[in-house]
């Protein structure tokens, strides 16, 4: 009988959904004739070990995402793997900001002025350049994801005009979340037009981040240069500690 470990089970596990997720992806491509290549895929490994991230790096996963500033802290010093691209994607507080901008590469959340200030402050503060997505509020009519924040599309461009000419910061594009539960082309659609506007500031802003497990496919229709996805890799998150 062949034993396996633990740690090669979950292995295995994490490298088939990862298979999985890779051909939804290009299937969605080739399906608006776009090229697979052209869509990042970003695994969020909030509440899941640094393990877990250590597999993903060794199945050619870049791009890691997590939403919580000291899980994520801790998890960037215990993986310590200079090629993994670090993304914040939480509900990020002021005064948390520039402790962020010491480890991640990228914040994918900025959605005001107060918190272009603070981390443009702790990235000239530990001498690095952090890449800024504007997080658009894709709320729709009825108010259904005025929870999951972001900024109005009426205040994209003072933003990004304002992130453009912040030190230490390097405005990469726009990032939305869908509301749940409802068809979600209508906010892709507007994620877009916010992501012409950043453009016309800035051509080499060029990322849109959209989609995660359950709406990828509507993502990379809509013009997503990178999903989010997180069940769909690693499983059900674990409950918050
Ligand atoms: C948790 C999270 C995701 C991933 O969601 P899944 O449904 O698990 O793929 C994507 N984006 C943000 C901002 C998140 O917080």
């Amino acid at each position: 009988m062949v034993v396996r470990s633990v740690n090669e089970a979950r292995r295995d596990e994490i490298a088939a959904n990862l298979m999985a997720v890779r051909a939804r992806i290009d299937r969605a491509a080739r399906s608006v004739d776009r090229d697979p290549q052209d869509v990042t895929l970003v695994a969020v490994t909030k509440r899941f070990d640094a393990e877990d991230v250590q597999i993903l790096a060794g199945l050619g996963v870049r791009d890691v995402a997590e939403n919580r500033h000291q899980e994520a802290v801790d998890k960037h010093a215990r993986v310590a793997d200079d090629r993994l691209i670090w993304h914040f994607i939480g509900q990020l507080q002021t005064n948390k900001a520039a402790a962020v901008a010491a480890y991640a590469d990228q914040v994918d959340t900025v959605d005001r002025t107060s918190l272009v200030r603070a981390l443009s402050k702790g990235a000239v503060k530990a001498h690095r350049t952090v890449g800024v997505l504007i997080q658009v509020s894709l709320a729709g009519a009825d108010g259904a994801a005025a929870e999951r924040g972001g900024c109005p599309v009426a205040d994209v461009a003072g933003l990004a005009e304002q992130i453009g000419s912040a030190p230490g910061l390097q405005l990469r594009g726009v990032m939305g979340m869908a509301p749940l539960g409802v068809d979600p082309a209508p906010a892709f659609a507007r994620l877009a037009q916010a992501a012409d506007i950043v453009r016309q500031i800035d051509p080499a802003a060029t990322q849109v981040s959209a989609g995660m497990s359950g709406d990828l496919e509507q993502a990379v229709a809509s013009g997503a240069t990178h999903v989010r996805v997180g069940t769909a890799i690693l499983g059900d998150r674990p409950a918050l500690g």
